[in-house]
């Protein structure tokens, strides 16, 4: 939950952030219930207080012999009890929708944020690489991936639905080394790796602020109160939830997982090839750090270098671009992404996506730790993408395709793949 003090203060702050991330919810209504929350307690508290002076006069009336005046201020009581109940039951009900509204509250963003409604308004900060110009007539990765044995969608769809596939063979193995190359480039930079459960309850989900705007893009477990993650930042997060922290040093963890998304909302779009499906594994980074601005801006210049550091290492042409508001979710105070080249699209496409998300997780999560000034603080929280993949199987084999169908693997890979210097066809 955000701050109701800082709500307060800068209302029309938070009610710019909400209509530039679209996310209907009157901030006005939002203080309202607020203050209504406020005056109920209040006079809840002061019916109680009463009750209690009515209940110690009674004893001292009965004593004196005042058995009328007695008789009286129990049936005051009985009409304070009355009123006392009515005013909780609204109580309640004002209270939840007080949270319901403050489950809403999006992230302010940072001053540098672009404005913008959509992914068309990003701004472009960073270009490394040139696309490569074929002299012959290159495949795409779904011509390559059969070349060579890759994958199966036909039979994924098969067995599972539209968007799903079969990795196999080389496929597999290019998978893993992309994954062990950015778990192993991570590990050498301070983060711990980490497997997590995939399935996690509601409240990990409400924590990290996935709910309950993003609720329609997760799987549910039917009959229990537990959610396929869509991401390793859901368990990360949640792992330190409730808990005093270390600050001494910002804790680096690096997430190795499956990922579910039900990709409601994006019917017809992108839907030829491995680029937008349901199951895909990712590695993922995840900074907890003290709550300080400066401190989270300098970890999120950070991480988003890692992620460029491995593009740099396959070799592939990437470009960096800011996020404006209206591209960024309810929780991300500030936000990178970093698309690469994908000759098939004859554009960027979106394979890593980096956020500073302030104390907007920390707050909901109870992330803290005690200051130099001996007082508690919510810490930061940032997130960024290792390595998606199969997505980015797609610019790694069709970036590095050569006429003869053959597929250059860099140096940075071969380690990984038995030393191999290139894919070739069987
Ligand atoms: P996100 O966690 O939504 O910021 O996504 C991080 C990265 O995961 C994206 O940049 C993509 O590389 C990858 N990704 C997200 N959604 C999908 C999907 N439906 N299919 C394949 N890859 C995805």
């Amino acid at each position: 939950m955000m701050d109701i003090r800082n709500i307060r203060e800068r209302a029309a702050e938070f009610q710019a952030a909400a209509d530039g991330k679209k996310i209907t919810i009157s901030i006005v209504e939002l203080l309202e219930t607020d203050e209504r929350r406020r005056e109920l307690a209040g006079q809840a508290e002061d019916l109680r207080a009463r009750r209690n002076r009515r209940s110690a006069a009674i004893g001292a009336k009965l004593a004196s012999g005042e058995q009328q005046e007695a008789a009286l201020e129990k049936e005051q009581i009985r009409a304070d009890k009355a009123e006392l109940a009515a005013i909780e039951a609204e109580l309640d009900t004002v209270l939840q929708h007080y949270r319901d509204l403050m489950d809403l509250v999006p992230n302010l963003v940072s001053a540098d944020t672009p404005p913008g409604a959509s992914d068309d308004d990003n701004v472009t900060v960073h270009v490394s690489g040139q696309p490569p110009e074929f002299d012959f007539e290159p495949r795409d990765h779904i011509e390559l991936g059969e070349l060579h044995q890759l994958f199966d969608i036909e039979r994924g769809v098969k067995v599972a639905g539209a968007r799903n596939y079969f990795l196999k063979g080389d496929g597999l193995k290019l998978q893993r080394a992309v994954q062990q190359l950015a778990l192993d480039l991570l590990e050498e930079r301070g983060f711990t790796g980490m497997d997590v459960p995939l399935i996690v309850r509601t409240k990990a989900m409400r924590d990290t602020g996935f709910f309950p705007t993003g609720q329609d893009q997760a799987y549910r477990i039917e009959g229990e109160d537990a959610w396929l993650v869509g991401t390793s930042e859901v368990p990360l997060i949640a792992y330190f939830a409730d808990e005093t922290l270390d600050m001494k040093e910002p804790i680096r963890v690096a997430g190795v997982s499956t990922c579910f998304r039900s990709e409601v909302g994006s019917a017809g779009r992108d839907v030829r090839g491995l680029y937008r499906v349901h199951q895909f594994a990712k590695v993922e980074q995840v900074i907890i750090c003290r709550g300080d601005a400066e401190e989270s801006e300098r970890l999120l210049q950070e991480m988003t270098r890692n992620a460029e550091d491995l593009l740099d290492l396959l070799e592939l042409p990437y470009r960096k671009v800011a996020v404006c508001i209206g591209d960024m979710s309810q929780k991300n105070f500030k936000q990178y992404d970093i698309e690469t080249w994908m000759p098939s699209r004859n554009a960027y496409g979106e394979t890593h996506s980096s956020s500073n998300v302030g104390d907007f997780q920390a707050r909901r999560a109870g992330l803290r730790y005690r200051g130099e000034d001996g007082a508690m603080h919510y810490c930061h929280t940032l997130n960024n993408t290792a390595a998606a993949v199969p997505r980015l199987l797609i610019p790694l084999l069709e970036n590095h395709q050569r006429e003869d169908g053959s597929i250059y693997l860099p140096p940075a890979l071969r380690p990984y793949m038995g030393g191999r210097e290139f894919l070739t066809a069987p």
